[in-house]
């Protein structure tokens, strides 16, 4: 089937989806992360970045939360480009593991590698990979600054939010010793822990991720800025990974409904990347049982239902000006 819609028509479906969705009161904020539970549950936001860089933003669009697993996509890219496909396949993997984020099972299970980068032991084994290996601050600047370009601006670190994951994250700290039992972390346990901790509390508004997933359905080159951040074949590479996993547990459930690779957080964030056309995020802190946004499901399910819009349309999808 061929659809074709004005920048302005689905421009009204964004706004129409956000009236529609405002008032479910489904989910309950992360519970294991006090910073989060006592987030606002009622703030809601959602913006739309197409790939040439114009913007729909309806809600709280500039409010800053916590990028947590969404960052995961981001020092991906990262150890993509500094080790090529081959090596990150190897090394990480990119298995979806059908179980929860910080799942100990999955590990045990997946007997040669963390399984992929979007769950917590892939992405503290992939932080591990980052370069200069045992040198924090540089490793430190170089995701903030992978982060940053991608957000097409600055993120904001939420000290905060560092310090009451810092202080209640157990099970991350048994999956990065874990890793170590089985060779499959690559720098120190404690710093790799440390610093994925850390990329998680970076502070982020809906617009900054909707130009962090424009920039992978641009193939690489952020629509704000025109900067290339990345070789245009990695960009396949990190949606299939989305698409497999973006939601954990309820990944193919996720994609069968909405027909968009996506990658959630257990914030409330939710960044959507529909390839040559566009880049979205939501954002509404309550969460279902696999820690992803009720609120920011239904809005971008509604948008992409009402338009027609799916990842594996046989036919052509235009958006006209
Ligand atoms: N920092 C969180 C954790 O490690 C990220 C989890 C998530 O967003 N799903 O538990």
């Amino acid at each position: 089937m061929e659809i074709r819609i004005t920048k302005k028509e689905l421009t009204e479906i964004v706004y129409d989806a956000y009236e529609h969705c405002k008032r479910i009161k489904d989910g309950k904020n992360a519970s294991y992360i006090p910073y989060l539970a006592k987030a606002n549950r009622d703030l809601f936001g959602i913006t739309l970045c197409f790939v040439d860089g114009d913007v729909i933003n309806v809600g709280n669009h500039d409010h800053v939360f916590g990028i947590e697993s969404i960052s995961k996509v981001a020092t991906a890219l990262l150890v993509l480009k500094d080790y090529g496909c081959e090596t990150i396949l190897k090394m990480i993997g990119a298995d979806a593991t059908g179980l929860s984020f910080n799942s100990i099972l999955a590990i045990l299970l997946e007997n040669d590698r963390p399984s992929t980068p979007l769950v917590n032991a892939g992405a503290i084994a992939a932080v591990s990979l980052v370069r200069p290996v045992g040198n924090r601050g540089q490793k430190w600047k170089a995701i903030c600054d992978n982060i940053n370009a991608l957000c097409g601006s600055r993120t904001e670190f939420i000290e905060e939010l560092y310090q009451s994951e810092a202080l209640s994250n157990f099970k991350n700290r048994s999956i990065a010793w874990l890793l170590k039992s089985y060779n499959r972390i690559y720098d120190d346990p404690e710093l790799s822990l440390d610093l994925y901790t850390r990329q998680c509390s970076l502070g982020v508004t809906t617009e900054q991720l909707a130009t962090f997933a424009a920039t992978i359905a641009n193939g690489g080159v952020n629509p704000m800025s025109g900067v290339r951040l990345f070789e245009a074949r990695f960009a396949p590479k990190i949606i299939s990974m989305m698409a497999s996993v973006g939601f954990y547990e309820y990944s193919g459930d996720w994609l069968f409904s909405s027909g968009l690779p996506a990658k959630t957080g257990v914030s409330g964030g939710i960044m959507g990347v529909l390839p040559g056309l566009f880049g979205i995020a939501a954002f509404a802190p309550p969460i279902d049982e696999a820690g992803n946004s009720v609120k920011a499901q239904a809005v971008i399910r509604y948008l992409m239902e009402k338009t027609g819009f799916n990842v594996f349309e046989c036919g052509n999808i235009r958006i006209d000006e």
